[in-house]
């Protein structure tokens, strides 16, 4: 490893979720290939998070650079109020080709925290917009929905947010459904004052452990929710452009939400985009003489045309046959590995949805993210040039869909052997 990269890091760099004083030392990668990553020495890393569940096609995909450099020279950048390009307008049209059938309008933004603070604006301004009150928000527990303010409040309350409580606006937070208490929460819902919307991460709460729950009675919770008011977001940041099996977490349900945000694997893991769609009855509820009724939000970067090209081009590698026969593969050969490991000793549970598969260690105690076994099975897979990033006790393989078999059985070794070693 590069000392003076490292070096120089720790002179002006602040990493994400990291304590500066304590932290391991940072990886400096120089370059990425297909499911690979390559530290200056050419060590070579299995990408098994997806660089934090983004890259869907693998490192510097080449037809997408290419795509990139083409529209780099044709137009980079231009503001999106009162203008528009082509790039937005394609991007935006095959979007709401493959999203439910009533989606209709989308709304660009940066990132998956960005495009839920939207979608959370859209629906309290929709009922402000209509003389109601309604300001209640409903969210899972355990839920994770970004890192700026409004979407930090919708998410749980944890180590993480624990120094701003006091100014997250409160959520009513209810447990993931099932056959058992399923009508216990309508009840619980039904028992709510001025309700504006729920938020969720369909099928899988990724940061919370990618727990895992039933698409059944979700379906039953949306149709709920419908039946009495209460819009509906489907927060498929992680979740969306093939990571269940299917291509949205939501394709498994027969109700669909009202809104949906999408970012992560949104452009291939390229650039950073968010989108927020919202079905025409949203939108007209904006529509206005009165200028005041306005969705008065916007970023500087908003539909930049190398993020919309980026998230075609990675679309249209999405949507090939060989794309889903190898999501597929990764979903059986997951499934073959699941059964095989189910009853280690060591295991507390392990549970799989489509391309993602998560293993919970049973420490005898509990444990946190910040556990110690957490930064030892971290390294472990590091030293065995694999990216796997435990969230506490819980190690989760989240491939770039190019991964070979070859590379899953490697990492499943190596689950093994940590097994028996920690
Ligand atoms: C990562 C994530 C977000 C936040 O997206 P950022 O791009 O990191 O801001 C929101 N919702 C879910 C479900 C996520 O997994």
């Amino acid at each position: 490893m590069d000392k003076s990269l490292i070096e120089r890091d720790r002179a002006v760099i602040w990493h994400p979720y990291t304590q500066m004083k304590t932290a391991l030392p940072v990886v400096p990668i120089i370059r990425g290939e297909g499911a690979y990553l390559f530290d200056e020495d050419g060590k070579r890393y299995i990408d098994a998070v997806s660089s934090w569940w983004v890259t869907l096609h693998g490192h510097s995909h080449p037809y997408i650079a290419q795509k990139i450099a083409e529209q780099l020279t044709t137009l980079e950048h231009v503001i999106f109020a009162g203008f528009t390009h082509p790039v937005a307008i394609e991007l935006a049209e095959k979007l709401l080709q493959i999203l439910p059938a009533d989606q209709s309008k989308v709304f660009y933004s940066d990132n998956g925290s960005t495009a839920v603070e939207v979608a959370l604006k859209m629906c309290l301004q929709y009922w402000s917009n209509q003389g109601q009150t309604k300001t209640k928000i409903i969210a899972f527990k355990n839920s994770y929905h970004g890192d700026t303010f409004g979407a930090m409040a919708v998410s749980a309350r944890s180590a993480f947010t624990e120094p701003f409580e006091k100014l997250l606006f409160e959520v009513e937070y209810i447990d993931t459904p099932n056959a058992e208490n399923i009508s216990s929460l309508k009840s619980q819902i039904l028992g709510l004052q001025d309700v504006a919307a729920f938020i969720f991460e369909p099928l899988v709460q990724g940061s919370g452990g990618m727990l895992m729950y039933e698409a059944e009675y979700l379906d039953e919770l949306l149709l709920f929710c419908k039946e009495n008011g209460i819009l509906t977001i489907a927060d498929e940041v992680m979740t969306g452009f093939g990571r269940t099996g299917k291509l949205f977490a939501s394709d498994y349900l027969v109700n669909k939400a009202d809104i949906f945000c999408l970012s992560k694997g949104l452009t291939g893991g390229t650039m950073a985009l968010g989108v927020t769609t919202a079905t025409g009855q949203i939108f007209d509820a904006f529509l206005s003489d009165d200028r005041l009724k306005t969705l008065f939000h916007g970023h500087s970067f908003t539909a930049n045309p190398i993020a919309c090209t980026a998230a075609l081009a990675s679309l249209e590698l999405t949507l090939k046959a060989e794309t889903s026969d190898n999501m597929n593969r990764i979903k059986q050969s997951h499934n073959h590995f699941l059964e095989r490991i189910k009853s280690h000793p060591k295991l507390k549970a392990v549970r799989q949805t489509g391309t993602i598969i998560a293993f919970e260690w049973n420490t005898g105690e509990t444990t946190s993210y910040f556990s110690d076994l957490r930064d030892k099975l971290y390294t472990f897979f590091l030293d065995n040039g694999i990216i796997l990033r435990p969230l506490g006790n819980i190690i989760y393989i989240l491939p770039p869909f190019c991964i070979s078999n070859d590379d899953l059985n490697y990492i499943y070794s190596k689950i093994e052997e940590a097994l028996d070693k920690f």
